[in-house]
């Protein structure tokens, strides 16, 4: 675990974070500057960088990590009404902390250019 990443920090409760909830090696939480009425990020408990390190988890943790994200969903009350899951990848992208994190995002009609 990277001492100066922020997401380990909030896995390890070093930060404080509005948990949604922890289990099968992810921990999801809400945006800190939501861009949706519900916005929840899911993170691996291990620390890999982003999506391009997603081979530094186990099969059982991508699949995991997968099953998550669309329960989070699912408890948040997205499913009738839809939602979107995003993973950024570098400067391009403007991924801004550098630990694998899927944005969980619904509650309203979202923007055709996100
Ligand atoms: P990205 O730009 O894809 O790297 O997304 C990083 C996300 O983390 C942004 O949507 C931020 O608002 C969010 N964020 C940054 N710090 C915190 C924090 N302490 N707690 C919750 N979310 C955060």
């Amino acid at each position: 675990m990277p001492e100066e990443c922020l997401f380990c920090r909030i896995v390890a409760g070093e930060v404080p974070a509005d948990v949604v909830c922890r289990g099968r090696g992810m921990v999801a939480f809400h945006d800190i500057a939501p861009k949706a009425p519900v916005h929840v990020l899911v993170v691996p408990e291990r620390h890999v960088d982003s999506m391009a390190g997603v081979e530094g988890l186990t099969p059982g943790e991508r699949s995991d990590m997968l099953a998550v994200i669309a329960a989070v969903a699912r408890d948040q009350g997205l499913e009738p009404t839809g939602y979107r899951v995003v993973a950024n990848h570098g400067a391009d992208a403007l991924q801004s902390v550098f630990h694998l994190h899927w944005h969980v995002m619904g509650g309203t009609r979202l923007s055709d250019s996100m």
